[in-house]
């Protein structure tokens, strides 16, 4: 591992300032994802910039009934607060279905949303990888891409994000806090993430010395349910093959509000806007989910070895909607 310095700021102007005075700086949060990839020699940051004992370390209610989430929350401590468990399920469920429970003590709210890509390629750094060394190639293309994207992918890269916490974000309409050198903006969660397209060096729209200060969502709709659901190799501790986050209400017999995210098929969180549009006013039963879905699904682009994703992504998010209908109080 190479030398680094370290601070630790006592204020987000400290953070922000430290961050931006330094380019080789990197913001530290429970450091799961940063310290890994600094043994691994994929990060060689000049100065660790400790942000997890910042006061970003609550959780509470927004004037308008929302939630305000401090970027230094940790992920165990979000899933098992009751405000999230009773008015957000999804949210706890996604952040549980997510690494184990030693990680989860220690993962920030912050630090979960800029994990980098598992690809493996990309964690190994004699490998090309466009995404580490711009320009390098994207040996996953045609070599090992069976967790890789089948939504949203380029030419340079096939990388998913493999965060549980932001497809239930996503599908939230949560908002990331952001606080720079210039001040600070508000980016809704469904367009922090990018897609790869010639430039895959950028997970997200975060600028130099930005540092999240907090996450924001919106107060839950008048007799909505949700839920997260996510298919891996093995019950626990595994990253998603695909997941799927889903947020539904029923009005008169047809569906009013939803929302659908899939994990572990993009580059970002995929929210699914086509399936929603078709399914806003549309009867809820299992047919018309079905088309909805494969309207969505319509344009997954799979690669060699992941074909098997665009039908799971396909069933997950019908078997969510039929269960959420299930439990949605007819208004
Ligand atoms: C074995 C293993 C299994 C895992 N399985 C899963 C899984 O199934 N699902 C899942 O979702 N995750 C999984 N994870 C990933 C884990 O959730 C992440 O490592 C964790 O959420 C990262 O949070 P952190 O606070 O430790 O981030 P750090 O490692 O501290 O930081 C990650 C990145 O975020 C930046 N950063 C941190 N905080 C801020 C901030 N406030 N503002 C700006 N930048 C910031 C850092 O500079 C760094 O680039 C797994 C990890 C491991 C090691
Ligand atoms: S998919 Fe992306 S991260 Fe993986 S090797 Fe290709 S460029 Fe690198």
């Amino acid at each position: 591992m190479k030398p680094f310095a370290y601070l630790r700021p006592a204020s987000v102007a400290e953070a922000v300032r430290a961050g931006a005075g330094h380019p080789g700086a990197r913001f530290l949060g429970g450091g799961t994802n940063l310290v890994d990839l600094m043994k691994l020699g994929v990060e060689s940051p000049g100065l660790l910039v400790d942000v997890s004992r910042l006061p970003l370390d609550r959780i509470t209610r927004t004037d308008d009934g929302g939630l305000r989430i401090g970027a230094t929350v940790r992920n165990s401590d979000l899933a098992a607060h009751p405000d999230v468990r009773g008015a957000y399920p999804a949210l706890s469920q996604a952040l549980l279905a997510g690494a184990s429970g030693q990680l989860r003590n220690t993962a920030t709210t912050g630090g979960n949303l800029l994990q980098r890509t598992r690809c493996p390629y990309f964690q190994d750094v004699s490998k090309p990888c466009n995404k580490r060394v711009p320009g390098s190639g994207c040996p996953a293309r045609e070599g090992a891409h069976r967790y890789l994207a089948v939504l949203g992918h380029s030419q340079d890269c096939v990388a998913t994000n493999p965060s549980d916490m932001a497809v239930a974000l996503a599908a939230l309409d949560a908002t990331v806090q952001l606080h720079g050198p210039e001040g600070e903006r508000t980016v809704p969660v469904t367009d922090f993430h990018r897609l790869p397209g010639d430039n895959p060096d950028q997970d997200t729209v975060i600028r130099p010395g930005e540092l999240i200060t907090e996450v924001v969502l919106p107060p839950p709709s008048d007799g909505a349910v949700s839920l997260y659901r996510k298919a891996r190799d093995r019950a626990s501790y595994a990253f998603a093959l695909v997941s799927v986050a889903a947020v539904l209400s029923v009005r008169d017999g047809r569906v009013d509000r939803v929302s659908l995210a899939f994990g572990g098929v993009a580059h970002r969180p995929w929210r699914a806007r086509v399936a929603e549009d078709l399914l806003r006013g549309a009867p809820p039963a299992e047919d018309a989910f079905a088309r909805a879905v494969d309207g969505e699904l319509e344009a997954a682009r799979p690669l060699r070895d992941n074909a098997f994703k665009v039908d799971l992504a396909r069933r997950m998010a019908v078997g969510a909607l039929v269960e959420l209908t299930s439990r949605a109080v007819p208004a």
